[in-house]
């Protein structure tokens, strides 16, 4: 029994030699396949099966491609183009995490995020992007 699964395993990992394998992209699109699926169980949204199909395809696709350095170049597109996302949820995350002991603000100047320690009274707070000075209460 082991060894009928070991033999599977290797001749799937020469299967995939070469070929591209999963990203964030592809993470991506496989959530958003499954999405429009359970969607398309509503009635009048059946037609929603289509585009997951053919988002099933292309995930597909690409998880087996040899194209590797395309694929690699659609993935780096596709985190460039979420990026303010991840770093909006990055930002939320750290406020809750440091909600007793820091307070967060905007710099007037640049809109720069900037954090301070709560309680140290009014303080002048440099800001590290555009170098200049706001005074802040904490
Ligand atoms: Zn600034």
């Amino acid at each position: 029994m082991r060894n009928w699964l070991m033999r599977w395993g290797q001749r799937f990992s020469r299967f995939m030699y070469g070929r591209y394998g999963n990203d964030q992209f592809n993470l991506f699109l496989t959530v958003v396949c499954v999405l429009l699926l359970l969607l398309s169980g509503v009635r009048p949204l059946y037609v929603l099966m289509l585009p997951s199909a053919a988002l099933l395809v292309w995930t597909t696709f690409r998880c087996y491609s040899k194209n590797i350095a395309r694929r690699r170049q659609e993935n780096e597109r596709f985190l460039r183009l979420v990026r303010p996302i991840r770093m909006w949820f990055r930002l939320q995350r750290n406020k809750w995490r440091d909600r007793k002991s820091f307070c967060y603000f905007k710099c007037k100047h640049c809109r720069a995020v900037l954090r301070v320690p709560k309680g140290k009274g009014t303080i002048d707070v440099t800001c590290p992007r555009c170098q200049k000075i706001t005074v802040k209460k904490t």
